[in-house]
């Protein structure tokens, strides 16, 4: 848990901080290296700028001046009125401040007169005395002030005055200004460039750093609202639920958001989400994980908060989300639905925790309840339910959604050709699974929303791929009630549509009555949206809900799909032949175009082309088939020939 603590961290921050650190001790040992250097190089360039100087000034004296004949003998007094007087030469043009002369036994034969060197040692002189030049910088007293003067004291060999038993030595105190000066000139510029090129790679290291630092702040944040987003759930459950420790997730689904964005505009529907983070962030604690998962869908994991809390927890944050916002000078009033899980009781990781607080929060919504805490008595999922849910959610990323696709033919001739598509699973391990056992199950979470995107999407491509082949085919796609009233979804089918390059007209919607029933108002809104942008809507099931003719005729819809628990007892039963051709008779009324689902045989499909039916769709005339056989189907109808196929079965659903 130590180690996974750490990498957790290393990753949220340690990236840039890593490369910070790596960068400035390299930086600093590379520059700290060639400033050593530099420093060395001035010294050794001081010395031999201090030698050749001393080397000069001693041909210009003591070579000159002394002779071998001094080697037994002290000087006349012309050699050092010469010494005296060459030395003064220099020394008055602060060249020299002071000079004298050894024989190689280490005597002195001349001295200028100050005691400088009474720290030169035997083993210097020697050393001299044997070829070796000395150089050496010291504080000296000037000759004239007696004040310590910086001075480089250089002890020559002379050449030209040499012995069997060694060498003159000339020892010369020379003013180290000018000679240190010159050789620090040059790599004064060198230091300084070389202290620019480090400044400048700190700079560009600190700009990496926060534009390294603006990346991982993106890859866990929500743009819009600053909050966290899905990854940092992920890193923030991985602390949290570990260990089977106790924590709640709460989600949270705003009513009526899309109302916001579709009368204030999505401008104003962002600020308002804005505002709600804000408060969010207020009624949590600094170590709860507040994120928005998208649109107008909130979580927050808290820590440590167990069953006995969840419910206040909750509500808590019902009560910052619920109340009166200020969007753009306009008041709204705004109201939530909340559901919370408790791990490990409820699901033992975030998957799982996710779907039990997704259920619950739809609960919530049904019920109009505000905050609804997850509980397995009262949520009509069994444990089997539940994993085929967690199954799901990874089911479609892994591709293992199929559609099959199901024709309907037209009683009387029409120009284009229809198929419906329907959603199977092929599960890893129970085989192909019909619509009927796991549709249910999703439409109760949000999971949903991903599938229906799926299907839209594949139906679409689908679609456009046969009518390049040639074939005037339209697709239709049953859509959800909780999909058809989610915002965006009809920026989500125009996408869809345009990406496929697949006209509106080829695309028909199927939405059942309870669709409608459950938001009329919203669900008008969005059908009427989708048929502006010439997408035809049909009204699936239709004659076992509770549609009001009223509200049927304000709808933009224009097919009614009969239901088949009337066309199945069509031929046998008075009742429903008298259902069928009301019905039929009200379709047409309204302007709308008919379609018989379940259509099983002969008898029926003839008895329906007798009461005016349309179109008719079912077992008779084809069962639902992969793309491929759907594809030849299609083309044999095109060609004019009948039609014959049966698809493969389903598991039971
Ligand atoms: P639906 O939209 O009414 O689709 C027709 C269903 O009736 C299909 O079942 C089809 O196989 C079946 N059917 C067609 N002809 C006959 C027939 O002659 N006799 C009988 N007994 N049945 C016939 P399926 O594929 O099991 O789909 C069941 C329901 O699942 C669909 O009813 C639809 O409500 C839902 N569904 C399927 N695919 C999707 C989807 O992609 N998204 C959503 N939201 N729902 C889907
Ligand atoms: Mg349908
Ligand atoms: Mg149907």
């Amino acid at each position: 848990m130590g180690c996974s603590r750490v990498r957790a961290a290393a990753n949220r921050l340690g990236t840039s901080w890593l490369l910070i650190v790596l960068g400035v001790v390299v930086l600093g040992t590379a520059g700290a290296g060639a400033l050593v250097g530099l420093v060395s190089q001035a010294h050794n360039q001081a010395v031999s700028g201090a030698l050749a100087e001393a080397r000069v000034f001693a041909r210009l004296t003591v070579e000159r001046d002394v002779t071998s004949s001094a080697m037994a003998s002290p000087l006349t007094s012309a050699e050092t009125n010469d010494l005296q007087g060459d030395f003064s030469q220099l020394s008055t043009s602060r060249e020299l401040v002071g000079l004298e002369v050894w024989r190689p036994d280490g005597s002195v034969l001349y001295s200028s007169g100050v005691d400088q060197y009474a720290l030169v040692s035997g083993q210097e002189l020697a050393s001299a005395a044997a070829g070796r030049a000395v150089v050496r910088f010291e504080n000296e007293p000037s000759a004239r002030t007696g004040a310590p003067t910086a001075v480089v004291e250089v002890l020559v060999p002379m050449p030209s005055v040499a012995y069997s038993q060694g060498r003159f030595v000339a020892g010369e105190l020379i003013p180290s200004g000018p000679v240190v000066d010159s050789a620090s000139w040059a790599n004064d510029r060198l230091a300084l460039a070389t202290l620019v090129g480090i400044v400048l790679a700190v700079l560009w290291l600190w700009g990496l750093r926060r534009r390294l630092r603006a990346q991982a702040y993106q890859a866990w944040h929500d743009h819009l609202t600053g909050l966290g987003n899905r990854a940092l759930l992920d890193s923030a459950a991985g602390r949290a639920l570990a260990d089977d420790a106790e924590a709640c997730l709460v989600l949270m689904d705003l009513d009526g958001f899309k109302r916001v964005n579709d009368t204030l505009g999505h401008a104003a529907g962002d600020e308002l989400l804005g505002q709600l983070a804000l408060r969010l962030r207020s009624s949590t604690r600094p170590g709860d994980a507040l994120v928005r998962l998208g649109g107008d869908e909130f979580a927050v994991l808290m820590p440590g908060i167990g069953a006995e809390a969840a419910q206040a927890a909750g509500e808590r944050l019902l009560q910052a989300a619920s109340g009166q916002f200020v969007v753009r000078g306009v008041l709204v009033d705004t109201e939530a639905s909340i559901g919370v899980a408790v791990a490990p009781g409820d699901g033992k990781g975030l998957g799982q925790l996710l779907q039990a607080a997704d259920i619950a929060m739809y609960q919530a919504k049904r019920g109009k309840l505000g905050v609804c805490t997850f509980s397995r008595a009262s949520s009509d999922v069994d444990a089997g339910d539940l994993e085929l849910l967690a199954q799901l959610r990874t089911a479609i990323g892994a591709g293992q959604l199929r559609l099959h696709y199901q024709p309907a033919v037209a009683l009387h001739p029409r120009a284009t050709q229809l198929v419906e598509a329907l959603v199977r699973w092929e599960h890893p391990k129970r085989g192909l699974l019909g619509p009927g056992l796991f549709i249910p199950l999703a439409e109760d979470t949000a999971l949903i929303h991903p599938l229906t995107a799926w299907v839209l999407d594949e139906a679409v491509r689908q679609c456009a791929a046969w009518r390049l082949d040639g074939l005037s085919v339209a697709v239709a796609v049953n859509i959800s009630p909780r999909s058809l009233t989610r915002p965006g979804l009809v920026e989500l089918v125009i996408e869809t549509l345009a990406r496929h390059r697949l006209p509106a007209s080829a695309l028909h919607l199927e939405v059942t009555e309870s669709a409608i029933i459950a938001r009329p108002e919203l669900a008008r809104q969005v059908l009427h949206q989708l048929r502006a942008r010439g997408i035809s809507i049909a009204i699936d099931d239709f004659g076992t809900g509770y549609t009001s003719l009223v509200h049927l005729k304000t709808l933009p819809v224009e097919v009614l799909k009969i239901d088949r628990v009337f066309v199945s007892h069509l031929v046998d039963g008075c009742a429903e032949r008298a259902i069928v051709s009301s019905i039929i008779e009200l379709g047409h009324g309204l302007g709308m175009e008919l379609v018989a689902e379940g259509v099983e045989d002969e008898a029926t499909l003839e008895l329906l082309r007798a009461l005016g039916c349309d179109t008719a769709q079912g077992f008779h005339i084809s069962r639902p088939m992969k793309s491929d056989d759907a594809g030849r189907w299609l083309s044999r109808r095109a060609d004019g020939l009948d039609f014959a196929s049966t698809g493969p079965a389903l598991r039971a659903s």
